[in-house]
């Protein structure tokens, strides 16, 4: 089987040690498999990515000693494909557009006899304020939620499970409902959010293993449904731990003293940076 894989920064701040390590790591299996390694750019929010995170990235990866096959992809220029997979949810009737505000969210789902609200890997767990059937076309430049209750009823999936290294991670159809809830799958700013678009990515790119930190672990079941949905198939998930800071805080892309222009900067080599990530 070939063996390919991907990395894919957002470019809305510095490649830090907790990317340098993802990066590392698909990169070497996939040179240890024999192998493709790709590098794409997760710059769905153009409110938010930058030229000049684009080239800062690229050049740390070079310095680090990564390299990619293929152009980088930009999501910028896949606006057409992220239609198209909407179009079919729309299609299918799975599809409402949604005019909630942060607040409204917020206010519907700390109504009393909700209980404490969830948070979950798409945020605060939708309540439905806006759920309905919709007909006609599908809507352009608004919000448009994934009705997960009728999702799955129509696929007829009673649970998500993967397989992580050697641990299975599993989720009921109720739990998928209570815990995840309809995700947003278009902005009205954004050609897709960040779950559509990487989903249709990894799939229009063949990706087969997919190696990222654990953060995203829960953020898997609604790609795999999201695949089931669109007739993708499901690579292998790999969900690396996070690299902390010595106070043990998880690095956020706020932390440039861990930048790795930095520790370029300070005259540490890339060999010391495998070092700090325990490579
Ligand atoms: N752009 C995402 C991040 O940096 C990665 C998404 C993914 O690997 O699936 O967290
Ligand atoms: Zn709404």
């Amino acid at each position: 089987m070939i063996f390919r894989t991907r990395f894919a920064p957002s470019p809305t701040g510095p490649l830090h040690l907790g990317h340098a390590y993802s990066a590392l790591l698909a990169h070497d299996q996939a040179r240890a498999n024999n192998g493709f390694f790709h590098l794409r750019m997760d710059d769905i929010d153009q409110s938010r990515a930058r030229a000049h995170w684009v080239d800062q990235i690229v050049e740390d990866l070079t310095w680090l000693g990564v390299t990619w096959y293929g152009p980088i992809w930009s999501q910028n220029a896949r606006s057409k494909q992220y239609r198209n997979a909407l179009q079919r949810l729309w299609d299918l009737g799975l599809l409402y557009s949604c005019t909630c505000t942060r607040k409204d969210i917020k206010e519907a789902a700390n109504a009393p006899q909700e209980g404490a609200p969830l948070i979950g890997p798409d945020g605060l767990v939708y309540p439905g304020t806006c759920r309905a059937e919709l007909f006609g076309s599908l809507p352009e430049h608004t919000v448009l939620r994934l009705n997960i209750y009728k999702s799955l009823k129509l696929f007829g999936i009673d649970e998500i499970s993967f397989l992580d290294g050697i641990q299975h991670h599993t989720k009921s159809a109720d739990q998928i409902t209570s815990e995840i809830g309809d995700i947003v799958v278009a902005r009205k700013d954004m050609a897709a959010s960040y779950h559509l678009s990487i989903v249709v990515d990894d799939a229009d790119q063949k990706i087969t293993q997919i190696i990222r930190g654990e953060d995203l672990r829960e953020a898997t079941f609604i790609h795999i449904l999201l695949q089931k949905i669109l007739g993708f198939a499901t690579p292998i998930y790999q969900h690396h731990r996070l690299i902390r800071d010595d106070a043990g805080k998880r690095l956020a892309k706020r932390d440039d003293a861990r930048a790795i222009a930095k520790y370029r900067e300070d005259g540490i080599s890339p060999m010391d940076v495998k070092r700090m990530v325990g490579l």
